[in-house]
């Protein structure tokens, strides 16, 4: 399967440049940066410290999409939207990890669904699907008498805020409630702010450092406190799972699949 990287130059990009080198079944198809960007017309093997590939940065995502079975994006919601639209028109499976997508960024996902099977998960870690389904699972066990907080923490580089993977966490307890999760989050709390109200989701962020991604999901109640904790230590779990998905993806039906779908969770 030949797959691309659209921001290859990327913190994950060179992650996911290495995966696809890595695993079997899969061939490198090209990588893109924007327009401009300092890594354009360098060899993607040099860019990586692995020795030459023989294969060019380009900026011109378009061409990318004609010549792949898939594309990988973690890059930035405006250039997502585009490559969405690309995966579209050329019939390319595509893997989108970008996080901090508004309401009508994720409506051009769906739409992109509606003709090519994507993929789109707010986190591609085996371990923290995982998570999902047992958060969604202890929530609806659980009951509201638990009041659930999702903790997260981030390296300081990350500039979305709660984190794609505790806003999916959310979603997972609140799915576990039968409730929408935007009736029910608090996702930041300051000054006076009363007794917290039954049923609420709440959301805290912490930053620093180099943490890879810790999330925590709380279920509190008088007397006891149920805690679900997944902490990665390398950005390679993501890539790995990234690629798996366009694996999995690859002769399915057109559609907006999960990460949760590609594991059958
Ligand atoms: P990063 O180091 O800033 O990488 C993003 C890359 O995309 C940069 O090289 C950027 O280039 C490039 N880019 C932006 N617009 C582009 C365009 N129009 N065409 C081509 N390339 C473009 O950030 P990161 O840490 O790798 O994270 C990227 C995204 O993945 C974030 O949204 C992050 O939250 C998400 N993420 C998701 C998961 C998951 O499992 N779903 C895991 C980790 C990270 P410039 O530098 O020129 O802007």
């Amino acid at each position: 399967m030949k797959i691309g990287i659209v921001g290859c130059g990327g913190r994950m990009g060179r992650m996911l440049v290495n995966a696809v080198l890595d695993a079997e079944g899969c061939a490198l198809a090209g990588g893109t940066e924007r327009p401009g960007g300092d890594a354009v017309g360098r060899d993607i093997g040099e860019l990586l410290g692995r020795g030459a590939l023989g294969v060019q940065v380009v900026d011109d995502a378009r061409t990318l999409f004609d010549v792949a079975d898939a594309v990988i994006d973690f890059t930035a919601p405006a250039a997502t939207v585009q490559h969405a639209a690309f995966a579209a028109e050329t019939g390319t499976v595509l893997i989108v990890g970008t996080t901090g997508l508004s309401k009508e960024d994720e409506a051009a996902l769906r739409a992109a669904g509606d003709r090519i099977p994507v993929v789109y998960a707010p986190n591609f870690s085996v371990g923290v699907n995982l998570l999902m389904a047992l958060t969604e699972r202890a929530a609806a066990i659980l009951g509201d008498d638990y009041d659930i907080e999702i903790v997260e923490m981030h390296h300081r580089h990350k500039v979305d805020a709660p984190s794609g993977t505790a806003l999916g966490l959310g979603r997972a307890a609140a799915a576990g409630r039968q409730v929408a999760l935007d009736h029910v989050w608090c996702k930041a709390r300051d000054g006076h702010t009363g007794a917290r109200p039954k049923g609420e989701i709440g959301f805290a962020t912490l930053r620093g450092g180099d943490v890879v991604g810790d999330h925590t999901v709380m279920y509190a109640t008088e007397g006891e406190r149920v805690e679900l904790t997944h902490k990665a230590s390398s950005r390679a779990v993501f890539a790995k799972g990234a690629v798996r998905a366009a694996l999995w993806a690859k002769g399915r039906p057109a559609g907006l699949y999960s990460m949760r779908d590609v594991l059958g969770l």
